[in-house]
């Protein structure tokens, strides 16, 4: 009784207010909040219209690593990544994305000189998942990096893939980021590793003991290495576009950490011999039985404290 004569003053309060104000459009500003990995998007300025999250456009696709384009003339807005082209206009539901027609649940609107899209429709498009609780709308371009205490990956037993002294760009978290290459061309995929990019020639050496299981040419790999790894049983860390192997490599040898097991190089994307295709990096993964994947930047960043030399007659 109490609450229900609470509810009905609530509402006409509420009215009141609502004959007050000027006439808006049919927008909904709220409390609403866009948030990427963690981060809410500064200048997304969020609101509702047809139920649907508008987000402007240039801080939404900063945040989600899309390149933006606004033809006026079309009253078309743009958004692309690599092996993404998606196309979508003002105050229309209609949007095409690599060329497929679909259909938008929420139309861009054009208001104070920006252009606004609905914002999970657009992270939908480019693979994100997306939660939403009424108020705050969640992306993820990548996993969350996993809490690694008591994670065998996380022991001492690792080091960093390579020696004291190699050269490497600084490590940056790439896994799960567009990629587009295929054998056909036709399949775009998530990056499933971490590239350190670094100069051809730069020695890569096992960063885990184990097993070698895999060895010899990937068309995407180029020459790779899988190492199932002792530390972390069911595990294996995968090396891939290397320029060469290290000495007595061989399917089923046993590697130990720090012994090296090849150098950078920028092979594959292609049939056995591929190279250049890219630039010269690491591509370091880690895999779990299922063939899933983990992402190895967390792990990266640790074994990074523990490099060990080596011995140039190596
Ligand atoms: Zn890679």
């Amino acid at each position: 009784m109490h609450h229900a004569w609470r509810r009905r003053l609530a509402r006409i309060l509420s009215l009141a207010v609502a004959a007050w104000l000027p006439a808006l459009p049919a927008l909904a500003a709220g409390p609403y909040q866009v948030v990427v990995n963690g981060t809410p998007v500064a200048g997304a300025k969020p609101f509702l219209r047809d139920g649907q999250l508008l987000s402007s456009t240039w801080p939404l696709a900063r945040a989600l690593g899309l390149t933006p384009h606004w033809d006026p003339g079309d009253r078309r807005v743009e958004l692309s990544a690599p092996g993404h082209a998606l196309a979508l206009w003002q105050d229309s539901r209609t949007a095409f994305h690599n060329g497929t027609r679909l259909e938008a649940p929420g139309r861009p609107a054009l208001l104070g000189g920006e252009i606004y899209v609905p914002t999970w429709f657009v992270a939908a498009q480019f693979g994100y998942p997306v939660t939403w609780d009424g108020q705050t709308m969640g992306i993820r371009t990548r996993p969350q990096a996993g809490a690694v205490q008591g994670d065998p990956l996380a022991s001492p037993a690792f080091v960093f893939p390579f020696p004291q002294g190699a050269k490497y760009e600084p490590l940056q978290d790439n896994y799960g980021d567009p990629r587009s290459w295929s054998p056909d061309g036709q399949v775009s995929r998530r990056h499933e590793g971490i590239d350190i990019l670094s100069p051809k020639g730069t020695p890569v050496v096992a960063a885990g003991s184990g097993k070698v299981v895999r060895i010899g040419w990937n068309e995407y790999g180029g020459w790779r290495l899988t190492v199932a790894l002792d530390a972390a049983p069911g595990i294996s860390l995968y090396y891939a576009h290397l320029n060469g192997y290290g000495p007595g490599l061989y399917e089923g040898a046993r590697v130990k950490a720090g012994q090296l097991v090849g150098y950078v190089g920028n092979t594959g994307y292609g049939p056995e011999g591929t190279e250049g295709k890219f630039v010269p990096h690491l591509h370091v993964g880690l895999y779990r039985p299922d063939g899933t994947t983990l992402n190895p930047f967390p792990y990266l960043q640790r074994w990074e404290s523990r490099k060990v030399v080596v011995s140039s007659e190596q």
